[in-house]
């Protein structure tokens, strides 16, 4: 593929459609993440629920590429 790149904190790569990098080849939202895990802080609970949110979605089916913002 012509101008392949994938992240360098994950395994996005630019097959997701619409992905962008920074010019540390950084996915986007790897660096949104980043900012919202310094702004909430996950804590025990909150990593249960949410792994119990992603299984869900993932019996589900229907989800492929989501961002979560938990309160
Ligand atoms: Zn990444």
């Amino acid at each position: 593929m012509e101008n392949y790149k994938i992240c360098s904190c994950c395994v996005s790569d630019t097959t997701i459609l619409d992905i962008e990098f920074d010019e540390n080849s950084v996915f986007n939202f790897c660096k949104m993440h980043d900012r919202f895990i310094e702004m909430y802080p996950l804590n025990d609970n909150q990593s249960k629920k949410l792994n119990e949110i992603i299984s869900k979605m993932k019996k589900g089916g229907k989800v492929k590429n989501t961002i979560l913002f938990l309160d």
